[in-house]
């Protein structure tokens, strides 16, 4: 595996590699690596001829500065597992290297209402934070295929919209959501969990299945009730949302006509560790 923490060095390696007409696969990350990422990365792979991957994490996406500095960080535990699972380069830039000219964007982007719904409702800026980072990896290096992960349901919406709106020829595969055998969706916040934090940040799950198991035409709103019941009674503290939306545009949906694509998203704290997940229902 190549090692490259240059953007300049990462530009002219790349060439070489576009040039030679070899499908590029980008597998961007915030390091703190489990068996989700590898799977986008497996999947990059098994799709294209060269898998770049990033560990950068993005001071600009974190609206809280605590869980910025709270982190994680296992940066030689992840090399050796990108190099064991076969990735051909990693990207390991400094905060100076992708934003040379300071972290503050030149405008801010055009995210809709996707800044304003949900994740964007309860973490101000982080998608803000998000399309900076991701326009400037992106433009580095423009793959063929970017693999992220449904896990960020929300997030993938928002990078659908930026390769969109500056027209790049990238794929955008959302993988799904690696679990635990617990049904606990992988996540780096889990290693701050307890053993029975963990066992009891399953109800997440379990809220999303019922919700899924649940769904009738009609109002959802006491399927909701219910579902948050299951987390409060799990042991999970501030609820930020448990929601039905549409799954496309990502508004609330109140009732359901029986035909809309749906996708249920939770947002909740457990052990001061903020957890999400999603489900799609329909
Ligand atoms: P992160 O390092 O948390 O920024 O995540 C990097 C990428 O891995 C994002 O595209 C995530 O959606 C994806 N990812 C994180 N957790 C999982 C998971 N459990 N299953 C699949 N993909 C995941």
């Amino acid at each position: 595996m190549i090692l490259c923490k240059k953007a300049a060095d990462l530009t002219n390696l790349l060439k070489t590699i576009s040039d030679a007409q070899t499908p590029i696969g980008f597998v961007p990350t915030m390091g703190a690596l489990h068996e989700g990422h590898l799977e986008l990365l497996k999947q990059s792979k098994a799709a294209t001829g060269f898998t770049v991957a990033s560990i950068f994490v993005n001071p600009t996406q974190f609206n809280d500065p605590a869980d910025f500095a709270k982190y994680p960080v296992t940066i030689d535990k992840d090399i050796l597992a990108l190099e064991l699972a076969g990735c051909d380069l990693l990207f390991l830039p400094s905060v100076a290297d992708v934003y040379p000219n300071g972290t503050v964007p030149v405008k801010p982007f055009d995210l809709g209402r996707l800044d304003q719904l949900l994740e964007g409702a309860f973490r101000p800026g982080h998608f803000q934070g998000v399309a900076q980072v991701m326009q400037r990896l992106l433009e580095l290096v423009m793959p063929d295929k970017l693999f992220m992960g449904r896990k960020d349901y929300q997030q993938c919406m928002v990078i659908a919209r930026l390769i969109a709106q500056n027209k790049w020829p990238i794929e955008l595969c959302m993988i799904d959501t690696v679990r635990e055998p617990s049904g606990l969706a992988m996540s780096s916040r889990n290693m701050r969990l307890s053993e029975a934090g963990k066992e009891a940040a399953t109800a997440i799950h379990r809220a999303l299945q019922s919700l899924r198991a649940g769904l009738r035409p009609g109002p959802l709103e006491p399927m909701l009730l219910s579902g948050r019941e299951l987390l409060e009674q799990a042991g999970f503290g501030k609820i930020d949302y448990l929601a039905i939306a549409d799954a496309q545009t990502l508004e609330p949906v109140e009732s359901w006509d029986g035909r809309q694509k749906l996708v249920a998203l939770a947002a909740a704290f457990l052990e001061g560790v903020r957890l999400i997940d999603n489900m799609t229902l329909s």
